[in-house]
Protein backbone atom coordinates (compact mmCIF):
# COMPACT_ATOMS: atom_id res chain seq x y z
CA UNK A 1 0.00 0.00 0.00
CA UNK A 2 1.47 3.58 -0.95
CA UNK A 3 2.41 5.51 1.93
CA UNK A 4 -0.32 8.50 2.91
CA UNK A 5 0.23 11.94 0.95
CA UNK A 6 2.72 9.53 -1.43
CA UNK A 7 0.95 11.69 -4.37
CA UNK A 8 0.79 14.76 -2.56
CA UNK A 9 3.06 17.77 -4.37
CA UNK A 10 3.96 19.60 -0.71
CA UNK A 11 7.11 19.85 0.64
CA UNK A 12 8.51 21.77 4.04
CA UNK A 13 9.38 24.87 3.67
CA UNK A 14 11.42 26.45 6.28
CA UNK A 15 10.69 29.90 6.26
CA UNK A 16 11.18 33.26 8.84
CA UNK A 17 8.52 35.96 9.26
CA UNK A 18 9.47 39.20 7.18
CA UNK A 19 6.12 41.50 7.98
CA UNK A 20 2.84 41.00 10.15
CA UNK A 21 0.40 43.95 9.50
CA UNK A 22 -2.99 44.57 10.53
CA UNK A 23 -5.46 44.47 7.78
CA UNK A 24 -8.79 44.78 10.10
CA UNK A 25 -9.33 44.64 13.82
CA UNK A 26 -9.52 40.63 13.16
CA UNK A 27 -7.04 39.85 10.67
CA UNK A 28 -3.17 39.63 10.37
CA UNK A 29 -1.26 39.17 7.09
CA UNK A 30 1.70 37.29 7.62
CA UNK A 31 4.70 37.69 5.03
CA UNK A 32 7.45 35.00 5.39
CA UNK A 33 10.78 34.43 3.21
CA UNK A 34 12.50 31.52 3.17
CA UNK A 35 15.52 30.47 0.76
CA UNK A 36 13.50 28.04 -0.88
CA UNK A 37 10.21 29.59 -1.70
CA UNK A 38 11.41 30.43 -5.35
CA UNK A 39 10.24 27.01 -5.71
CA UNK A 40 7.01 27.32 -3.77
CA UNK A 41 4.53 27.00 -6.82
CA UNK A 42 1.58 30.05 -6.66
CA UNK A 43 -1.67 28.19 -8.08
CA UNK A 44 -3.87 30.90 -5.84
CA UNK A 45 -7.48 30.17 -5.80
CA UNK A 46 -7.86 28.48 -2.35
CA UNK A 47 -4.63 26.80 -2.60
CA UNK A 48 -4.13 24.83 1.10
CA UNK A 49 -1.28 24.96 2.48
CA UNK A 50 -0.50 23.00 6.33
CA UNK A 51 1.22 25.72 8.83
CA UNK A 52 3.49 23.50 11.55
CA UNK A 53 2.80 26.09 14.55
CA UNK A 54 5.96 26.08 17.26
CA UNK A 55 5.37 25.40 20.67
CA UNK A 56 9.37 26.42 21.29
CA UNK A 57 11.89 24.86 19.43
CA UNK A 58 11.23 22.49 16.50
CA UNK A 59 12.53 19.27 16.97
CA UNK A 60 15.46 17.89 15.18
CA UNK A 61 13.28 16.02 13.08
CA UNK A 62 12.42 18.75 11.06
CA UNK A 63 15.92 19.95 10.69
CA UNK A 64 16.00 18.69 6.81
CA UNK A 65 14.83 21.12 3.81
CA UNK A 66 12.65 20.35 1.80
CA UNK A 67 10.99 17.65 3.11
CA UNK A 68 8.28 15.79 0.94
CA UNK A 69 4.93 15.81 2.63
CA UNK A 70 4.77 11.54 3.16
CA UNK A 71 8.07 11.99 5.20
CA UNK A 72 7.22 15.23 7.39
CA UNK A 73 4.09 13.10 8.90
CA UNK A 74 5.91 10.29 9.16
CA UNK A 75 8.06 11.91 11.52
CA UNK A 76 5.82 14.29 12.99
CA UNK A 77 3.57 11.14 14.15
CA UNK A 78 7.07 9.65 15.22
CA UNK A 79 7.66 12.65 17.49
CA UNK A 80 5.98 12.10 21.19
CA UNK A 81 2.49 14.00 21.53
CA UNK A 82 4.06 16.56 23.71
CA UNK A 83 6.67 17.58 20.71
CA UNK A 84 4.45 17.73 17.91
CA UNK A 85 4.16 20.77 16.68
CA UNK A 86 0.15 21.86 15.60
CA UNK A 87 -0.69 21.34 12.19
CA UNK A 88 -3.33 23.93 10.96
CA UNK A 89 -4.46 24.32 7.23
CA UNK A 90 -4.37 28.10 5.84
CA UNK A 91 -4.24 29.56 2.35
CA UNK A 92 -2.11 31.40 0.93
CA UNK A 93 -2.72 34.85 0.32
CA UNK A 94 0.06 35.70 -2.16
CA UNK A 95 2.91 33.94 -3.16
CA UNK A 96 5.90 35.67 -5.03
CA UNK A 97 8.18 33.06 -5.82
CA UNK A 98 11.03 35.75 -7.37
CA UNK A 99 11.10 37.46 -4.28
CA UNK A 100 10.96 34.38 -1.94
CA UNK A 101 8.00 35.66 -0.57
CA UNK A 102 4.32 33.90 0.68
CA UNK A 103 1.78 35.94 2.39
CA UNK A 104 -0.84 34.29 5.11
CA UNK A 105 -3.98 36.16 6.29
CA UNK A 106 -4.68 34.83 9.65
CA UNK A 107 -8.29 35.23 11.05
CA UNK A 108 -7.61 35.49 14.79
CA UNK A 109 -10.53 33.76 16.75
CA UNK A 110 -12.14 35.42 19.34
CA UNK A 111 -10.75 31.93 21.20
CA UNK A 112 -7.68 31.89 19.76
CA UNK A 113 -6.52 28.08 19.28
CA UNK A 114 -2.43 27.72 18.60
CA UNK A 115 -2.48 28.95 15.02
CA UNK A 116 -4.43 32.50 16.69
CA UNK A 117 -2.63 32.53 18.97
CA UNK A 118 1.15 32.31 17.21
CA UNK A 119 -0.17 34.92 14.62
CA UNK A 120 -0.85 37.23 17.06
CA UNK A 121 2.57 36.88 18.81
CA UNK A 122 4.38 36.93 15.27
CA UNK A 123 7.68 39.06 15.31
CA UNK A 124 9.65 39.38 12.36
CA UNK A 125 12.73 36.77 12.26
CA UNK A 126 10.57 33.86 13.91
CA UNK A 127 10.75 30.47 12.22
CA UNK A 128 7.26 28.65 10.99
CA UNK A 129 7.48 25.52 8.54
CA UNK A 130 4.72 25.51 6.05
CA UNK A 131 3.98 22.67 3.54
CA UNK A 132 2.86 24.02 0.18
CA UNK A 133 2.94 22.75 -3.01
CA UNK A 134 6.55 22.72 -4.69
CA UNK A 135 7.33 23.57 -8.47
CA UNK A 136 9.53 20.98 -8.21
CA UNK A 137 7.53 18.02 -7.16
CA UNK A 138 4.68 18.30 -9.52
CA UNK A 139 2.72 20.89 -11.33
CA UNK A 140 -0.88 19.26 -9.99
CA UNK A 141 -2.55 21.55 -7.96
CA UNK A 142 -2.57 19.27 -5.00
CA UNK A 143 -4.98 21.01 -2.35
CA UNK A 144 -6.93 23.31 -4.37
CA UNK A 145 -10.74 22.39 -4.10
CA UNK A 146 -12.46 24.91 -6.24
CA UNK A 147 -13.47 23.08 -9.25
CA UNK A 148 -16.01 24.81 -11.30
CA UNK A 149 -15.41 23.38 -14.60
CA UNK A 150 -18.48 25.35 -17.36
CA UNK A 151 -20.09 26.99 -14.63
CA UNK A 152 -21.01 30.19 -15.09
CA UNK A 153 -23.31 30.91 -12.38
CA UNK A 154 -21.66 30.56 -8.81
CA UNK A 155 -22.68 30.51 -4.93
CA UNK A 156 -20.08 30.98 -2.97
CA UNK A 157 -20.38 31.12 1.27
CA UNK A 158 -17.95 31.76 3.93
CA UNK A 159 -17.00 33.27 7.38
CA UNK A 160 -13.68 34.76 8.24
CA UNK A 161 -11.47 31.89 7.79
CA UNK A 162 -12.66 31.32 4.13
CA UNK A 163 -12.63 35.03 3.31
CA UNK A 164 -8.78 34.54 1.59
CA UNK A 165 -10.03 31.49 -0.90
CA UNK A 166 -13.05 33.74 -1.44
CA UNK A 167 -10.78 36.25 -2.70
CA UNK A 168 -8.50 34.12 -4.46
CA UNK A 169 -11.11 32.39 -6.42
CA UNK A 170 -13.05 35.58 -7.31
CA UNK A 171 -9.65 37.36 -8.39
CA UNK A 172 -9.27 34.63 -10.87
CA UNK A 173 -12.87 34.01 -12.10
CA UNK A 174 -14.04 34.43 -15.99
CA UNK A 175 -15.14 38.16 -16.06
CA UNK A 176 -18.60 36.81 -17.55
CA UNK A 177 -19.06 34.31 -14.45
CA UNK A 178 -21.87 35.68 -12.31
CA UNK A 179 -21.07 34.68 -8.68
CA UNK A 180 -23.59 35.27 -5.16
CA UNK A 181 -21.29 35.43 -2.33
CA UNK A 182 -22.36 35.41 1.53
CA UNK A 183 -19.69 36.26 3.70
CA UNK A 184 -20.14 35.91 7.40
CA UNK A 185 -17.96 38.29 10.14
CA UNK A 186 -18.49 39.10 13.53
CA UNK A 187 -16.86 42.98 12.43
CA UNK A 188 -18.57 44.14 9.40
CA UNK A 189 -14.61 46.03 9.13
CA UNK A 190 -12.98 42.41 8.45
CA UNK A 191 -15.28 41.75 5.52
CA UNK A 192 -14.42 45.25 4.02
CA UNK A 193 -10.55 44.75 2.78
CA UNK A 194 -12.52 41.57 1.29
CA UNK A 195 -15.80 43.43 -0.53
CA UNK A 196 -13.74 46.03 -2.27
CA UNK A 197 -12.25 43.23 -4.12
CA UNK A 198 -15.50 41.83 -5.06
CA UNK A 199 -17.51 44.67 -6.38
CA UNK A 200 -18.69 43.16 -9.90
CA UNK A 201 -20.47 40.63 -7.77
CA UNK A 202 -23.82 40.47 -5.89
CA UNK A 203 -22.02 40.28 -1.96
CA UNK A 204 -24.04 40.24 1.04
CA UNK A 205 -22.37 40.97 4.68
CA UNK A 206 -24.24 38.96 7.40
CA UNK A 207 -22.95 39.68 10.65
CA UNK A 208 -22.73 37.57 13.49
CA UNK A 209 -23.62 37.97 17.12
CA UNK A 210 -20.83 37.37 19.75
CA UNK A 211 -21.77 33.79 21.05
CA UNK A 212 -22.42 31.82 17.77
CA UNK A 213 -19.01 31.76 15.21
CA UNK A 214 -20.42 29.96 12.33
CA UNK A 215 -24.51 30.10 11.65
CA UNK A 216 -24.68 33.81 10.30
CA UNK A 217 -24.96 32.23 6.93
CA UNK A 218 -27.67 29.81 7.69
CA UNK A 219 -30.31 31.93 6.85
CA UNK A 220 -29.22 33.67 3.84
CA UNK A 221 -28.35 30.37 2.30
CA UNK A 222 -32.16 29.02 3.35
CA UNK A 223 -33.99 31.87 1.55
CA UNK A 224 -31.28 32.11 -1.47
CA UNK A 225 -32.64 27.90 -1.65
CA UNK A 226 -36.03 28.87 -1.81
CA UNK A 227 -35.92 31.66 -4.13
CA UNK A 228 -33.16 30.10 -5.97
CA UNK A 229 -32.08 26.98 -5.48
CA UNK A 230 -34.71 25.19 -8.08
CA UNK A 231 -33.27 27.44 -10.50
CA UNK A 232 -29.87 26.06 -10.01
CA UNK A 233 -30.90 23.12 -9.53
CA UNK A 234 -32.31 22.95 -13.30
CA UNK A 235 -28.97 24.62 -14.64
CA UNK A 236 -26.80 21.45 -14.12
CA UNK A 237 -23.21 21.63 -14.73
CA UNK A 238 -24.11 25.57 -15.45
CA UNK A 239 -23.92 26.21 -11.70
CA UNK A 240 -21.69 25.25 -8.87
CA UNK A 241 -21.59 26.32 -5.23
CA UNK A 242 -18.45 26.60 -2.61
CA UNK A 243 -18.89 26.35 0.81
CA UNK A 244 -16.33 27.04 3.96
CA UNK A 245 -17.47 27.59 7.08
CA UNK A 246 -17.69 25.87 10.82
CA UNK A 247 -17.63 22.17 10.17
CA UNK A 248 -20.99 22.05 11.73
CA UNK A 249 -22.61 24.76 10.33
CA UNK A 250 -21.32 23.77 6.32
CA UNK A 251 -23.22 20.46 6.48
CA UNK A 252 -26.25 22.27 7.51
CA UNK A 253 -25.78 24.61 4.76
CA UNK A 254 -24.77 21.60 1.78
CA UNK A 255 -27.91 20.29 3.46
CA UNK A 256 -30.03 23.22 2.38
CA UNK A 257 -28.83 23.24 -1.39
CA UNK A 258 -28.82 19.33 -1.89
CA UNK A 259 -32.61 19.61 -0.69
CA UNK A 260 -33.19 22.03 -3.96
CA UNK A 261 -32.16 18.91 -6.01
CA UNK A 262 -28.91 20.70 -6.18
CA UNK A 263 -26.78 17.54 -6.82
CA UNK A 264 -23.43 16.48 -4.40
CA UNK A 265 -20.68 17.32 -7.47
CA UNK A 266 -22.35 20.83 -8.05
CA UNK A 267 -21.29 21.88 -4.16
CA UNK A 268 -18.23 21.98 -2.53
CA UNK A 269 -18.60 21.84 1.12
CA UNK A 270 -15.93 22.20 3.68
CA UNK A 271 -15.17 22.79 7.18
CA UNK A 272 -12.41 25.07 8.05
CA UNK A 273 -12.75 24.83 11.61
CA UNK A 274 -14.82 23.14 14.23
CA UNK A 275 -16.23 24.78 17.41
CA UNK A 276 -15.96 21.95 20.05
CA UNK A 277 -14.15 21.53 22.62
CA UNK A 278 -10.46 19.61 21.72
CA UNK A 279 -10.17 16.76 24.30
CA UNK A 280 -6.42 15.71 22.59
CA UNK A 281 -3.41 18.44 23.34
CA UNK A 282 -2.54 21.29 21.27
CA UNK A 283 0.41 18.75 19.61
CA UNK A 284 -2.37 17.28 17.73
CA UNK A 285 -4.20 18.21 14.78
CA UNK A 286 -4.09 17.09 10.88
C1 LIG B 1 -8.47 24.40 3.54
C2 LIG B 1 -8.49 25.41 4.67
C3 LIG B 1 -7.99 26.69 4.48
C4 LIG B 1 -8.03 27.64 5.52
N1 LIG B 1 -7.54 28.90 5.29
C5 LIG B 1 -7.54 29.81 6.30
C6 LIG B 1 -6.98 31.13 6.12
O1 LIG B 1 -6.41 31.45 5.07
N2 LIG B 1 -7.05 32.00 7.16
C7 LIG B 1 -7.63 31.65 8.37
O2 LIG B 1 -7.67 32.48 9.28
N3 LIG B 1 -8.12 30.42 8.57
C8 LIG B 1 -8.08 29.50 7.58
N4 LIG B 1 -8.59 28.25 7.78
C9 LIG B 1 -9.16 27.94 9.09
C10 LIG B 1 -8.11 27.60 10.14
O3 LIG B 1 -7.44 26.39 9.77
C11 LIG B 1 -8.82 27.39 11.46
O4 LIG B 1 -9.47 28.57 11.83
C12 LIG B 1 -7.89 26.88 12.52
O5 LIG B 1 -8.62 25.96 13.31
C13 LIG B 1 -7.33 27.97 13.40
O6 LIG B 1 -6.45 27.36 14.30
P1 LIG B 1 -6.30 27.82 15.80
O7 LIG B 1 -5.16 27.01 16.33
O8 LIG B 1 -6.20 29.31 15.90
O9 LIG B 1 -7.67 27.43 16.46
P2 LIG B 1 -8.24 25.99 16.86
O10 LIG B 1 -7.48 25.40 18.00
O11 LIG B 1 -8.30 25.14 15.65
O12 LIG B 1 -9.67 26.40 17.34
C14 LIG B 1 -10.56 27.12 16.49
C15 LIG B 1 -11.76 27.58 17.31
O13 LIG B 1 -12.47 26.40 17.70
C16 LIG B 1 -12.99 26.57 18.97
N5 LIG B 1 -12.34 25.67 19.94
C17 LIG B 1 -11.26 24.90 19.72
N6 LIG B 1 -10.93 24.22 20.81
C18 LIG B 1 -11.83 24.55 21.75
C19 LIG B 1 -12.02 24.18 23.09
N7 LIG B 1 -11.19 23.32 23.70
N8 LIG B 1 -13.06 24.72 23.75
C20 LIG B 1 -13.88 25.58 23.17
N9 LIG B 1 -13.75 25.98 21.90
C21 LIG B 1 -12.74 25.49 21.20
C22 LIG B 1 -12.75 27.99 19.35
O14 LIG B 1 -13.74 28.83 18.87
C23 LIG B 1 -11.47 28.27 18.63
O15 LIG B 1 -11.23 29.62 18.49
C24 LIG B 1 -8.55 27.28 6.77
C25 LIG B 1 -9.02 25.97 6.98
C26 LIG B 1 -9.00 25.04 5.94
C27 LIG B 1 -9.52 23.65 6.17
Amino acid sequence: MPAPFHSSANALFDTEVRQVRRLSPGFLRITLTGAHLNRFAAHGLDQRIKILVPAGPYPAAFADEQLHESEWRRRWRDLPAADRPALRSYTTSAVRPDQREVDLDFYVHARPGPASAWAVSARAGQRLLVSGPSSRLSENRHGIQWSPGVATRVLLAGDETAFPAIRGIVSAMHPLVRATIFLEAGDPMDAAWLTRDLQSHAVTVHRRGSTDEGSALLRPVEVWSRGAGAGASAMGDDFYAWLATESSQVAQLRDLLHRTGITPERVHAQGYWNDRARDAPTGSGT
